[in-house]
């Protein structure tokens, strides 16, 4: 088998068919030997049934794998690695966003260039509104800043890879995935492909804004443990600093004679502390949490059933 299509798939009834039909429109006669692998995500509406009648209606080889709830695109793209064969895996949304004919280029690249393993598209243009670019970037930013692994902006989930680097992304059997970060973890050499997504064909995006900035902040704890330096970094410095002012104020009383600063000082003192100890027991909690999640080593996710249409399974 050349090639595994991974597609994670989530409320996607409208989508999955012009899917199918476009990628197959688009791989024939460029890439003869490729399989569907269909995650569907615990989709509530007729996602399961169409994918059904795609795996029953065709030739070309097709695997659903039907997981028990939601557990979200990263646990969806691991479920679909896990059960490719390819010797070339692309992952690709289910939404037609992304054109199938850059999954042919992305293919063609590798098998042109064996010294690189993964071709990841990258946006340069983005149809989003200014305020949700900017905080990306700042997001980007701020993550580079502070961990060894590199993360580029603009780069998607949308890439194609070979069967080495997705043993390599098995191996990471963390319960919180954070797939950007994963992917550039691992290392390969990767080209950064330049491409413009469409517009979604149907449905609504997952993504809330809210959504992402969690998400931005499961990156950050899942990649650096630098927010937990600084909280360190900075109660060892308002410690010092206040114990400075202790033997100033001290030295003052004795010295001059010059009376305990009043009210407002404390309460601003008080405030200030209180809130930087509230921020710091805050992102050691955040920590603490996913290290609680992850020392119950639960399932990334739960199959309910795996179908397939292939013959020698
Ligand atoms: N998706 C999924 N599980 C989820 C959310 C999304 O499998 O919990 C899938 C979704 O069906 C789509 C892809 O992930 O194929 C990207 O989702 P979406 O289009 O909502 O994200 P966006 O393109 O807005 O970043
Ligand atoms: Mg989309």
């Amino acid at each position: 088998m050349k090639l595994s299509l991974v597609i994670p798939c989530y409320n996607e009834e409208n989508n999955v068919m012009p899917l199918f039909e476009k990628v197959n429109e688009t791989f024939k006669g460029n890439i003869d030997s490729y399989e569907f692998i269909f995650v569907n995500d615990g989709s509530h509406d007729a996602t399961m049934n169409n994918l059904t009648e795609i795996l029953n209606e065709t030739e070309i080889p097709v695997k659903i794998i039907n997981f028990s709830r939601n557990f979200g695109k990263d646990a969806a793209i691991f479920a679909g690695l896990k059960e490719a064969d390819g010797e070339i895996i692309s992952l690709i949304d289910a939404d037609l966003q992304q054109d199938p004919s850059y999954v042919v280029k992305m293919v063609q690249y590798l098998d042109e260039n064996p010294e690189y393993d993964c071709v990841t598209a990258y946006q340069d243009v983005r149809h989003e509104s200014k305020f949700r670019i900017w905080c990306k970037r700042r997001f980007y930013h701020l993550i580079n800043k502070m961990s060894d692994t590199e993360f580029v902006d603009g780069a998607s989930d949308f890439r194609t890879f070979r069967a080495c680097m997705k043993d390599a992304i098995l191996e990471m059997s963390e319960y919180h995935r954070f797939s950007k970060g994963i992917f550039s973890w691992v290392g390969f050499n990767t080209y950064y492909m330049p491409y413009e997504a469409d517009e979604r064909l149907a449905g609504t995006s997952k993504w809330s804004f809210w959504k992402l900035c969690k998400y931005a902040i499961d990156g950050i704890v899942a990649f650096t443990t630098v927010p937990l330096k600084i909280s360190t970094g900075v109660g060892t410095f308002t410690a010092l600093a206040s114990l400075i002012y202790m033997i100033v104020v001290i030295i003052e009383k004795i010295a001059f004679g010059i009376a305990v600063p009043g009210y407002a000082t404390i309460v601003v003192l008080i405030l200030f502390l209180g809130g930087m100890q509230l921020l710091a027991l805050g992102i050691n909690g955040e920590y603490l949490s996913k290290t609680y999640i992850q020392s119950k080593h639960r399932p990334i996710y739960i199959a309910k059933e795996i179908k397939t249409n292939k013959k020698d399974v």
